[in-house]
């Protein structure tokens, strides 16, 4: 068994093309707001730009008169994207993407985090190809500091990493020549005897729109332990990321509660 813990990396985020979006304002007459962008704003930040623009894009919104019927436009971000929010607009928060690679997380928690269909990507770590040759495991803080459960969930355990490295010498499967299909059918029959807790990995790209409705669900105080950690460290990260898009939401008792639900 090695003791492990669930990780969180943000690796991608949105980047805009300037240059064509400045084409694209100057064939609708809306120069102006990439002006306005470029001398309040501190630094650029592409996913709010991104979902400011498809917003704005609606109504034509860039600059009062381009549409007849606006005559007024709001000139700060971070008032236009709470009135997104506020006026549960989140289709344009669709644009808006991020990838995350979760290292170290259990396949309890992957189960999980499958179940949100909507606005999502995943690549999941194939334990029917990767074998296991010890079992990565993480214990809550509370379980550690409980001495009797600890020794016997580490027996078990390591009883269990020894049966894997045990078939994999029975099978025979680091001799020369077994074909990759052998290899892949048996590390499949194998896997059948790691436990759920089994620290594996995983890439998940979400939209803002499904980030803000997954954090809150699973930060939740009913929902599991580990993936309340996990979203509670992904909330932080996307408040740092995009504070205009996140800024809402207030935390209590470990929960994420957005003041705009569901957007
Ligand atoms: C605390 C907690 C406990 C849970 N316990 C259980 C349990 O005991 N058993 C169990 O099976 N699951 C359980 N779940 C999983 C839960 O039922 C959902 O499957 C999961 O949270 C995905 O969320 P979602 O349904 O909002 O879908 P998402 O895929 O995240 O979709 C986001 C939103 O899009 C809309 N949407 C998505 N798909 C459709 C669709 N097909 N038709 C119409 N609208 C759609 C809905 O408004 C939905 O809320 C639990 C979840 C939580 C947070």
């Amino acid at each position: 068994m090695r003791a492990v813990s669930p990780e969180v990396f943000l690796i991608s985020r949105p980047e805009v093309d300037y240059v064509e979006l400045a084409e694209y304002l100057r064939a609708v007459g809306g120069e102006s707001w990439l002006q306005r962008v470029d001398e309040s704003r501190e630094g650029w930040n592409d996913g709010q730009n991104l979902a400011e623009f498809a917003g704005r894009t609606c109504y034509r919104s860039w600059e009062p008169g381009l549409n007849p019927n606006v005559t007024r436009v709001r000139s700060d971000q971070g008032e236009y994207l709470r009135n997104i929010l506020a006026s549960a607009h989140g289709s344009v928060l669709e644009h808006v993407n991020y990838t995350f690679a979760l290292h170290n997380v259990s396949r309890v928690f992957t189960h999980e985090l499958v179940r949100h269909r909507v606005g999502v990507a995943i690549s999941q770590e194939s334990l029917r190809f990767v074998r296991l040759n010890d079992i990565p495991f993480w214990f809550p803080e509370w379980a550690r500091e409980d001495a009797e459960l600890m020794k016997r969930a580490t027996e078990m355990l390591d009883r269990m990493e020894e049966f894997q490295n045990w078939m994999a010498a029975h099978f025979g499967l680091d001799e020369d020549g077994v074909p990759f299909a052998e290899k892949k059918h048996r590390t499949s029959f194998m896997r059948r005897f790691a436990p759920e807790g089994v620290g594996t990995g995983l890439v998940w790209t979400a939209n803002v729109r499904t980030l803000r409705h997954t954090i809150e669900a699973r930060t939740a105080a009913g929902a599991e332990e580990e993936i309340r950690l996990v979203f509670n460290r992904i909330g932080e990260i996307m408040q740092e990321e995009a504070p205009a898009l996140f800024g809402d939401y207030v935390v209590e008792d470990g929960a994420w509660i957005p003041i705009w639900r569901k957007v």
